[in-house]
């Protein structure tokens, strides 16, 4: 099996998403055309609209559509492909929105009109999601105008690109108490990614799951998954990146 994904098979992909996407299945055409008018206009005004796709609600002839039942769609989509799995560290998605957000390989932040961009989107577990933040891990710099394609991502590991088994091997061990897990990169990619972003991701769970008040925490903060609260989802995620950050500084 090759290391990357041909273009002809992102293309097939992206066809398989465009035939669900929206929830409701009488949405379907709408649905497609709302999304590549969204992608089309990003792309062109080189803007950041994938949370005006979100709020957007389109209304017309007794037909109402809503952008984030599309977003949805596009999520359980994606995680169909990625077999429930995180796109960068492979561990498995909880059945929580919150926790499988929907992640911009290149990020929106720095490149702006690829928000909507299909082959920039990929489902990350929460704790790579928050690791990664803005972070662009690609040697590409704005204005570029045309999506890279997978022969031009070779320093950095692409998740909709390459096959994460060609390119990291990972060893986890899983006890009732602790969990631990080693990455190591295979290909220039592989390595980029685990020296980036994997080697915190590990000792993140190292230190989180070997201390037993810690542990006990995080699991009842994340079994407060549906968190309707704006003020607790807040502090939530203040945590998280307080944590994440210390434990980024341990790390070096
Ligand atoms: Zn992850």
């Amino acid at each position: 099996m090759k290391a990357s994904r041909s273009y002809g098979e992102i293309v097939a992909e992206y066809r398989m998403f465009l035939l669900a996407p929206h929830k409701e299945e009488h949405k379907h055409s709408r649905a497609i055309t709302l999304w590549k008018y969204f992608s089309r206009a990003s792309q062109k005004d080189k803007k950041d609209y994938w949370g005006k796709l979100y709020n957007h609600t389109y209304s017309y002839d007794g037909l109402t559509l809503n952008g984030c039942d599309i977003q949805r769609a596009l999520r359980k989509h994606l995680v169909r492909l990625q077999g429930n799995r995180c796109c960068y560290c492979r561990r498995w998605l909880p059945n929580i929105a919150y926790a499988r957000p929907i992640e911009h390989v290149l990020p929106r932040s720095v490149f702006p009109q690829f928000s909507i961009r299909y082959e920039n989107l990929a489902v990350a577990c929460y704790d790579c999601n928050k690791q990664k933040t803005a972070d662009n891990w690609s040697p590409f710099k704005p204005p570029i105008r045309k999506y890279p394609g997978p022969k031009d991502c070779t320093e950095f590991f692409h998740p909709r690109f390459h096959r994460f088994d060609s390119h990291v091997r990972y060893t986890r061990i899983e006890t009732n108490d602790t969990a631990l897990t080693i990455y190591l990169g295979r290909t220039v990619q592989g390595r980029h990614l685990c020296s980036t972003h994997l080697k915190h991701i590990a000792l993140m769970e190292a230190v989180c799951t070997n201390n037993a008040n810690l542990k006990s925490s995080l699991q009842k903060l994340h079994g407060a998954g549906n968190m309707t609260n704006i003020t607790h989802m807040r502090k939530f995620e203040e945590f998280m990146t307080l944590l994440n950050q210390s434990i980024c500084s341990f790390a070096g």
